[in-house]
């Protein structure tokens, strides 16, 4: 099996640089060792967030860093065991979350994020799952108004953006969220982003179509990748797939394939967990809702309402410790009807993280036709497809429609 590209992994990541290879008439092979989107990719609150213009800091507050030491807030929780290994990373996402060099990564992920949305709508409408494409933002709620107070001042911040979004008081949140109780006092809704209710339909809707316009999707472990003949090769399940060009897209797997080639690329994961509930009677939720004082999200999805939580830092592959599933369920129950538990298990999943707050998109610097597309925190399925665009353009020597410089491999 020959090709002109490998794209290693099917997350939402790797399925929109196979297609955007494709439509610059490559010819792709689409790898991964389980179905399209099943990942991270599958499980996360669905958010297509345009208005995270601030990417996700290191909270500096003292208070929130107590509450984080003592290990008893809902939105991070560690193994003790783990925190002398990933102290190093915490000290540099630390420092990198400094007013300064936080500024400097919003800077760098705008050009991505202003891109979301657009992105996601065009490849859902050549893939024919624009239904799929909620566009009613989502809901960011309070208990405590000093917090709503600070969300404000924050959110009024982001107008220079062009971000939109309206301030609701209690009556006014209930009157878009008729069934969420009054211990939220308020919420900003934010009007931009868009959400979807199967993430992991997304990611499978744009590898169908991946395969349809004639790319091939196939079995194999990106483990076995290895440099042949001026290209690269990796084991299939039905055979050596040879490639001229390779691109790592596997999310918090990246560093299996990119270690042993001898990069050193400080790649963490912050899992998280998810939980599927009925909503109890005939309530129903029409956004994904945001308790910030809770640190959860709750999103309607097909399968139910969906409970995710905030940050465990813990090893990437220890057994699921989903304490703060536990904690966090009876304080959901607080804000909304929820019923009984959907899903025998709590799902776990785990964002790849790197301590700068952006991903790394663009070629290994010291292999000749190995491209890197991995890292993207947070927003990993807010900006699978801006991140198909732009390496594309790169790999096919197109114009960049951005700098690609703030995402490059050697900046650690
Ligand atoms: C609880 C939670 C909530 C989140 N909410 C949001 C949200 O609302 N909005 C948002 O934008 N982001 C959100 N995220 C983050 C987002 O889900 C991730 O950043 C994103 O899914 C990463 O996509 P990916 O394609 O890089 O990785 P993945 O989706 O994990 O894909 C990696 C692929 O690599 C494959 N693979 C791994 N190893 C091998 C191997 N050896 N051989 C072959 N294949 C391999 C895997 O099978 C997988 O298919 C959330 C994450 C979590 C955990």
């Amino acid at each position: 099996m020959k090709a002109d590209v490998a794209v290693l992994g099917a997350g939402i990541v790797g399925v929109s640089i196979a297609l955007h290879l494709q439509a610059r008439g490559r010819s792709v092979v689409l790898v991964d060792r389980r179905g399209a989107g099943e990942e991270t990719s599958y499980g996360n609150a669905g958010l297509i967030e345009r208005a995270s213009v601030i990417p996700y800091a290191f909270p500096r507050e003292l208070t929130s860093m107590l509450r984080y030491g003592l290990n008893r807030s809902a939105e991070a929780h560690y193994h003790l065991s783990f925190l002398p290994k990933i102290a190093p990373w915490l000290a540099q996402y630390w420092w990198q979350s400094s007013k300064e060099r936080l500024a400097e990564a919003s800077k760098a992920m705008l050009p991505l994020i202003e891109r979301s949305v657009v992105e996601h709508e065009s490849l859902m409408r050549d893939a024919g799952i624009e239904p799929l494409l909620r566009r009613t933002g989502w809901i960011k709620a309070f208990r405590n108004p000093a917090k709503m107070e600070r969300a404000i001042a924050d959110a009024t911040a982001l107008k220079p953006y062009g971000i939109r979004f309206d301030v609701l008081d209690g009556d006014e949140l209930r009157a878009r969220e008729p069934h969420l109780t009054d211990v939220l006092i308020g919420g900003v809704h934010w009007l931009d982003p868009a959400t979807v209710p199967d993430p992991g339909a997304v990611a499978k809707g744009y590898a169908e179509l991946f395969v349809k316009r004639g790319g091939r999707f196939l079995a194999g472990d990106a483990k076995s990748l290895a440099e042949r003949d001026g290209g690269w090769t990796i084991q299939g399940a039905e055979g050596p797939i040879q490639v001229g060009q390779a691109v790592i897209a596997l999310g918090p797997w990246s560093n299996d394939v990119y270690r042993p080639l001898g990069y050193r690329i400080p790649l963490a994961v912050k899992r998280g967990y998810h939980m599927h509930y009925r909503a109890s009677g005939n309530a129903v939720l029409n956004h994904p809702v945001l308790d910030t004082d809770g640190g959860f999200v709750l999103a309607p999805m097909s399968r139910g309402i969906r409970l995710t939580t905030g940050a465990e830092f813990a090893d990437r592959d220890a057994p699921p410790t989903p304490v703060q599933l536990d904690r966090t369920e009876p304080v959901a129950r607080e804000i909304f009807p929820l019923g009984e538990r959907v899903d025998p298990e709590p799902w776990l999943g785990r964002r790849p993280c790197l301590p700068d707050m952006r991903p790394v998109i663009g070629p290994a610097t010291r292999h000749k036709g190995l491209w890197f597309a991995f890292g993207h925190n947070h927003h990993g399925f807010t900006l699978g497809p801006v991140t198909g665009r732009l390496l594309a353009e790169m790999m096919t020597g197109g114009e960049p429609f951005t700098d690609p410089r703030p995402y490059r491999a050697d900046r650690f």
